[in-house]
């Protein structure tokens, strides 16, 4: 299978990586060029454009930010589009919106190229790990041509429904991910503002109904006041907007998620948008009076 990567974030670059590993070939197309180069070390193919990353390739997948990049990156001007055979398959593995997944979508059929939405949940360490949870939305008979790679970057991956129906369900991911992190930092300000053993605490409450990945990954960095990435707090922010404005559509309300995206603004307003999104503790700290 001849795959072409688009993205080498801290997501991208670690799943390119591992295509490479398993013996793909790859070309890859960053924005950013020089974060194509460790990459080409490992034996990638570099390509100028995402036009030029999607020539002669039966795969390509996407990795970038928000929705306006992924338009940007596919349908865009030197996008992958221009450059995708009849019968390829583009995987969009960005955490996007549902309803510009499905225009999209379209508009690729018309040019014979299948497109499958598959975001992912797992984190930096699942992306390098190989370990990413992966919600994937289209036909099932595009899915079946890609798994053979796929199976080199998750451990889950789910056929959610049609195409839009992996980023509902990443949507849904982030909701509860969003609560999960602030009930972690208050649950954590807590145990440090009252002087237990936290390192204690974190082992017996990791075996209980309180154990999440949350729990395990990011409450000592909350504890430490240290955010390493991770996953960006605007990047957050950006997909609780997604889930929100379709509760709002249909009529559903989620006053949590509402909650954790007021206190992502701020941080961001802040300048900590570029930190791991367990800096929610900071604001739950300093409202504590934690230093
Ligand atoms: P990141 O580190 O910020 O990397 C973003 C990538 O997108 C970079 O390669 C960037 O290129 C590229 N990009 C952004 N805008 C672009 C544009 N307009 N045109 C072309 N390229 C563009 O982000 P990330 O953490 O890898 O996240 C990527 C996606 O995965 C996001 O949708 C995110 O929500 C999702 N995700 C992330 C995590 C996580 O833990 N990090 C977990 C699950 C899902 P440059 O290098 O030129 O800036």
């Amino acid at each position: 299978m001849r795959i072409g990567f688009i993205g080498l974030g801290t997501m991208g670059a670690p799943m390119a990586a591992r295509l490479l590993a398993a013996g793909f070939e790859v070309t890859v197309h960053n924005r950013t060029r020089e974060r194509e180069e460790p990459l080409a070390a490992l034996g990638a193919k570099r390509a100028a454009s995402p036009k030029a990353c999607a020539q002669e390739r039966d795969v390509v997948f996407t990795m970038v930010s928000d929705t306006p990049d992924v338009q940007a990156v596919v349908i865009g001007d030197h996008g992958a589009l221009e450059g995708l055979a009849d019968g390829a398959v583009l995987v969009d593995m960005s955490t996007i919106s549902p309803a510009t997944t499905r225009r999209m979508a379209a508009a690729l059929a018309q040019r014979g190229v299948q497109m499958l939405d598959a975001p992912v949940s797992g984190g930096s360490e699942g992306a390098k790990n190989g370990t990413l949870s992966i919600m994937v939305g289209g036909e099932a008979a595009a899915l079946e041509l890609v798994l053979p790679a796929l199976e080199h970057l998750g451990r889950t991956i789910t056929h959610v429904g049609p195409v839009g129906s992996g980023q509902v369900a990443k949507a849904v991911n982030q909701v509860i991910i969003a609560g999960t992190y602030a009930a972690v930092a208050e649950g954590m300000a807590l145990a440090m503002a009252a002087g237990i053993d936290t390192e204690a605490a974190l082992k017996a409450l990791g075996g209980g109904a309180a154990g999440s990945w949350v729990l395990a990954n990011r409450a000592r960095n909350m504890l430490a006041g240290d955010y390493p990435l991770g996953f960006r707090t605007r990047l957050h922010r950006k997909d609780l907007g997604i889930a929100l404005a379709s509760a709002r559509d249909l009529g559903v309300s989620m006053p949590v998620a509402a909650y954790v995206e007021q206190l992502e603004t701020s941080l961001v307003a802040r300048g900590f948008g570029d930190e791991d999104m367990s800096n929610v503790a900071r604001i739950v700290r300093e409202q504590a009076g934690l230093k």
